[in-house]
C-alpha cells in the first residue's frame, strides 16, 4: 500500500481467520501504533521487519480477535494501551480510557475518537483527518456493517450517518476481510444498481487471486454499502437481519 502522506506508512497485517491488524508509522516521532491486535506475533513480526517498534495500541472494542495480542505486544515492548472507557472492564489493562471527543495522538499524529456503538455497547472509532484516514473496527465493513451483538439499527443508522459525512476520499480501516460475502448480499439488497455489480466482479477477481480489499472508501461505500444506503433505521434494520442469515 502506498504511504498516504510521506511522514506516514500504513501497513495491513493479516491475523486469525479473516482479521486485519493495522500498523501506522510515524516518520517524525518514530512512533508505531497498532490497531485492533487480534495477536501479538504477526503485529510484532510486521513491526520488526521495518526496524520498528510498537509504542502504542488502540483498540476498537473489547471482542478477543482486536485486543487478543495486547498483552503480548505489552510484554514484547512496553506499549500503552488506549481503548474504549465503556469497555474497559472487558479489555483488561488499559493505560488510557476514551470516549467520544477524546484525542489519541504522538505528537504529530492525531485521531479523533468516536463513539460509534452498535456493534458493541461501547465501539470507537479513530479518525485522522489530516489524513483522511479512519479506523472503523467492526462498525463500517467494505460493503456491509458489523452485527448488531450490543446494539440498535437505530444505533447502527446514527454511525453510518457520521461516516458518510466524510469526505469521498476518506480511506476506511475495517478489521476483516469480509468483501465477498458483503458484496454477494449487496448484490441481492440492490439487483438495480450498477456500482454494486461491477464492484462484485472486481471482489470476486481480488478474492480468486487472494488479494485483499480493504482498505475502502467512503466514496466506494457511498455507492455500494447497503447499510450505509440504507435510507432509515427499518430499512437498515431488515437488511442486517436478512444479511445475518443471507
Ligand atoms: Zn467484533
Ligand atoms: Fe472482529
Amino acid at each position: 500500500m502506498p504511504a498516504l502522506e510521506p511522514s506516514l506508512e500504513i501497513v495491513r497485517v493479516p491475523a486469525l481467520r479473516d482479521n486485519y491488524i493495522w500498523l501506522l508509522h510515524d516518520r517524525i516521532s518514530q512512533e508505531t501504533i497498532v490497531v485492533d491486535p487480534a495477536e501479538g506475533e504477526p503485529a510484532l513480526d510486521a513491526a520488526r521487519a521495518r526496524g520498528w517498534t510498537i509504542t502504542q495500541i488502540w483498540n476498537t472494542h473489547w471482542h478477543p480477535d482486536h485486543v487478543g495480542g495486547n498483552q503480548a505486544i505489552r510484554d514484547a515492548t512496553g506499549a500503552r494501551v488506549t481503548a474504549p472507557a465503556a469497555e474497559a472492564a472487558k479489555i483488561g489493562h488499559i493505560d488510557r480510557s476514551v470516549g467520544e471527543g477524546d484525542q489519541v495522538s504522538t505528537g504529530t499524529l492525531k485521531a479523533d475518537v468516536w463513539e460509534v456503538p452498535a456493534h458493541t455497547a461501547g465501539h470507537i472509532a479513530y479518525h485522522l483527518p489530516d489524513v483522511g484516514a479512519i479506523f472503523v473496527g467492526d462498525t463500517l465493513f467494505a460493503m456491509g456493517c458489523g452485527r448488531l451483538f450490543e446494539g440498535s439499527p437505530a444505533q447502527m443508522y446514527a454511525a453510518m450517518r457520521r461516516f458518510e459525512a466524510l469526505p469521498d476520499a476518506t480511506n476506511v480501516y475495517c478489521a476483516h476481510e469480509y468483501t465477498l460475502s458483503n458484496a454477494r448480499y449487496a448484490a441481492h439488497a440492490e439487483p438495480e444498481n450498477s456500482a454494486v455489480a461491477e464492484r462484485l466482479k472486481a471482489v470476486e477477481a481480488a478474492r480468486a487471486a487472494d488479494q485483499a480489499t480493504v482498505p475502502t472508501t467512503i466514496g466506494a461505500e457511498r455507492a455500494t454499502n447497503p447499510f450505509l444506503r440504507a435510507d432509515s433505521v427499518a430499512e437498515l434494520a431488515r437488511r442486517r437481519a436478512e444479511k445475518d442469515s443471507f
